[in-house]
Formats: C-alpha cells, sequence, structure tokens
C-alpha cells in the first residue's frame, strides 16, 4: 500500500513534514507543545499592548530550547541550524508570528544563550551600506569610548547586554572597507547610551529602538575578538539569522494558511461554502504550494550551513522565498476572510503585518536580488 506525504494546510503545526529528520520532528512536537499554552488571544494583546512574552520566553528557556544551537560541552543541545529553523517557524506558525518568535530570536542566532541582550548594526545615514557604519570606538588605555548612533535596535528597551559593531580604525586607514569595524559586547549603560522607542507597524511585543552615544565608555576587555574583524565575525552568523528568519516568517505564512482554510471550508454565501468557488480555493492552492517549495529550499540552506558550506545564495534564496510567500498568504488569508479578514479578531491582519518585516529585514529583498545577481549570475555591481 502506498504512503501519504500530504498534511493538511488545515492542520495544527503537523509534525510529519516531508523532508524533516527524526531530530527536527522531535524539536517540532516538543517546540508545538509548550506554544499550544499561548492562544491567538494572548498575542493579540501582546503586541496591542506592547508587552514582551516573558511566559513564552521563560518556558523555552527553562526547557533548555534557548541552548539549542550550543555544543553540548557547553550546556546545550548541540543541534544545528536547521533545528533551530524548526523550532522558530514552530513558535511562530503556532500563532505567535513575530512577536514570540523576535523573542527569543537573538538568542538563538547569536548562537549564545545571553539573557536579555540586543545586538545592532543598522545605522540611521548608512542603511544597508553596513561597510560605511559611522559610528565609532576610540582607544585609550584599557578603554574604548563609542561615539555615534544606531536605529532599530530590538528589544534595547528590556535588554541587559548589548552587541554592537563599530569602526575603530577610520575607513580611509583600511585597505579594504570590510576591516576596521569591531565588535563590542557589554552591559547596556543607560547613563551613557539614550534609548528611545520607535512606535511601529507590527511586532509591538518586542521593542525596536534608536539609540544615541556620545562619550560611552567600554572596557577593552568587551572587545569581541580581534580588533578590525568584527565584520567578518558578524557575516557567518549573519547566514544563520537569513535561515532563521525564514523559518519565522514561513511560520507565519503557514498559519496565515490555517486560518484562510478553515474559514474557507465552514463560510458560506449564495448557497456554497466559499472554499468550493476556484476564486477562493485556487489563490490558497498556490499559497500552499509557493510556502512549501520555500520551506523546501529552508531546509535545504540550514543543512548546507550545518555541513559547513558558505551557502550565502541558499541562506538569501530562502529568506526571500519565505518572505514573499508569507505575505502573500497572509494578504490571500485576509482575501478569504472578506470583512472579517479586516477585524482583529480573525488574526490574519496582524500575520500580514508581521509578514511584512522580513521583507524588510534583515536583509531586503532587494538586496538579496542585488547578491544573486552579482554572485550566482556574476552580472555587474550596480552600486
Ligand atoms: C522591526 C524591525 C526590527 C529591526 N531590528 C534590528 C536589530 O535588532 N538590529 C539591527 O541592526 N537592525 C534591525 N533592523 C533594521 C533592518 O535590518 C533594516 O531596516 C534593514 O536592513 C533595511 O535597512 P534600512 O532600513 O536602513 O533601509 P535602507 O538601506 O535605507 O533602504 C531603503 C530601500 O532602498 C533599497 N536599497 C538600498 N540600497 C539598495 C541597492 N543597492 N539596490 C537596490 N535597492 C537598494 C532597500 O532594499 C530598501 O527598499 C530592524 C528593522 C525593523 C523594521
Amino acid at each position: 500500500m502506498g504512503q501519504c506525504l500530504r498534511s493538511r494546510s488545515a492542520e495544527y503545526l503537523p509534525v510529519d513534514l516531508p523532508g524533516w529528520t527524526e531530530s527536527q520532528r522531535e524539536v517540532r512536537e516538543a517546540i508545538a507543545k509548550i506554544c499550544s499554552k499561548y492562544p491567538d488571544e494572548y498575542w493579540m494583546k501582546a503586541g496591542s499592548e506592547e508587552i514582551f512574552p516573558w511566559e513564552l520566553y521563560k518556558d523555552l528557556s527553562s526547557a533548555g530550547w534557548l541552548r539549542i544551537c550550543l555544543p553540548e560541552e557547553y550546556g546545550g543541545s548541540g543541534l544545528g541550524i536547521s533545528e533551530a529553523a524548526v523550532m522558530l517557524q514552530t513558535i511562530a506558525e503556532s500563532g505567535t508570528g513575530m512577536n514570540g518568535a523576535s523573542s527569543v530570536h537573538m538568542n538563538i542566532f547569536a548562537l549564545e544563550p545571553v539573557e536579555r541582550s540586543c545586538f545592532g548594526v543598522t545605522e540611521p545615514n548608512t542603511g544597508l551600506n553596513t561597510l560605511q557604519l559611522q559610528s565609532t570606538a576610540k582607544k585609550s588605555g584599557d578603554y574604548y569610548t563609542l561615539k555615534g548612533s544606531k536605529l532599530w535596535f530590538s528589544t534595547a528597551q528590556i535588554a541587559e547586554n548589548i552587541l554592537v559593531l563599530v569602526r575603530t580604525t577610520p575607513i580611509e586607514e583600511c585597505q579594504k572597507l570590510s576591516q576596521g569595524l569591531s565588535l563590542f559586547y557589554t552591559d547596556l549603560n543607560r547613563n551613557s547610551v539614550q534609548v528611545t522607542k520607535i512606535p511601529k507597524m507590527g511586532r509591538n511585543a518586542v521593542d525596536s529602538n534608536a539609540l544615541f552615544f556620545e562619550d560611552w565608555k567600554v572596557s577593552a576587555e568587551n572587545l569581541i575578538g580581534e580588533e578590525g574583524a568584527g565584520f567578518r565575525m558578524i557575516m557567518h552568523g549573519l547566514d544563520a539569522e537569513r535561515v532563521l528568519v525564514g523559518a519565522e516568517t514561513l511560520g507565519i505564512g503557514f498559519a496565515a494558511l490555517r486560518r484562510a482554510s478553515n474559514y474557507a471550508a465552514e463560510r458560506s454565501v449564495f448557497g456554497n461554502l466559499i472554499g468550493k468557488y476556484q476564486g477562493i480555493q485556487h489563490p490558497l492552492a498556490e499559497c500552499w504550494m509557493n510556502l512549501e517549495a520555500a520551506r523546501l529550499t529552508l531546509y535545504l540552506a540550514g543543512d548546507t550551513y550545518n555541513q559547513g558550506y558558505e551557502s550565502g545564495e541558499y541562506a538569501n534564496t530562502d529568506k526571500f522565498l519565505a518572505s514573499e510567500a508569507a505575505f502573500k498568504a497572509a494578504e490571500r488569508a485576509i482575501l478569504t476572510h472578506g470583512g472579517m479578514g479586516y477585524a482583529k479578531e480573525y488574526h490574519v491582519e496582524r500575520y500580514l503585518k508581521e509578514a511584512m518585516l522580513s521583507r524588510i529585514a534583515p536583509i531586503s529583498g532587494e538586496m538579496i536580488k542585488n547578491y544573486v545577481g552579482q554572485r550566482v549570475l556574476g552580472l555587474p555591481k550596480s552600486y
């Protein structure tokens, strides 16, 4: 007798998705169990009242999940990015969207179980042109003085520690643009760093901030690795982050599709279930195909990363495909619900706002296409 590979899009967090290993399935099952304690209403409230989801965070932390990628000798689970991706996809897919996934994202992708820390690169005047960062650190004796500003620092309202990338050697003295940037990990001293929350479209349970610092003294012991090698250090981690963000947004897409499929199978108009009308059914079928294609690319990217490949093209591609597929699924979920799609009660408007985020951050779709155009197609750089 033949076997069936199918999981229905209307199911809540199916475990037996094709292509997943036993260990990925185990992660899925365990995380789904934890997330089932937190219904959509919890996330609607957390977002609208801007409350950090400490309950979920602590549940995941106490069960050791924030150490999923940490080597076993340091008390971690020693699992790879592919398992971490399942974890974040599952969190988002349970209905948390980015509000749940972003609350733990930093702990996973920085591969460090540091509670309450934040990480930032983006600056107001340089945008995606990271190599032109203008914030500086000048050494004097056994400390550095940091001066500059950062934008979109996630979780800086609650963070105790901060990982920050700044320039330690003026750009004109460097042979390559990627040189002269350094990473510091230190306490977030609010006497020296002004932190201002940015009001925003969605993901409001997790704060985003503008940072300003002028005379911020940081001990030289807080420099990570070699001075000037900060950019190289974050680059490898950024590929992992692309896979994880892709997984999070994929989760939102599947959550939106689940709600849309269930609604289409229950709502009757003109004497028929709306799911019977091809104008409703076919776009949802397309959403499933796009999401599933993105999922297969994403887990390929995770596996190649785990195997040590410089898999930038797959990490970027999966993040792009997942973001586009999730956004389309969230949009379709609203249209499938008609007027009720616009009501908060059905949660799909929240999913749409959250699916928008991964199209912009941590890298935009335009920059991913630039990357593929240049690195894969070998075409000239336009900027
Ligand atoms: C909610 C949220 C949370 C965030 N959290 C963090 C965080 O914790 N830490 C952190 O460091 N950053 C964070 N970010 C910042 C995020 O990574 C940046 O917003 C993102 O990288 C885009 O940079 P930018 O906003 O400066 O856009 P810009 O660089 O100003 O780009 C604007 C537009 O121009 C396009 N563009 C720019 N250059 C090119 C080019 N060469 N070719 C084609 N198109 C181009 C971009 O694709 C984009 O559409 C966050 C952002 C948001 C919205």
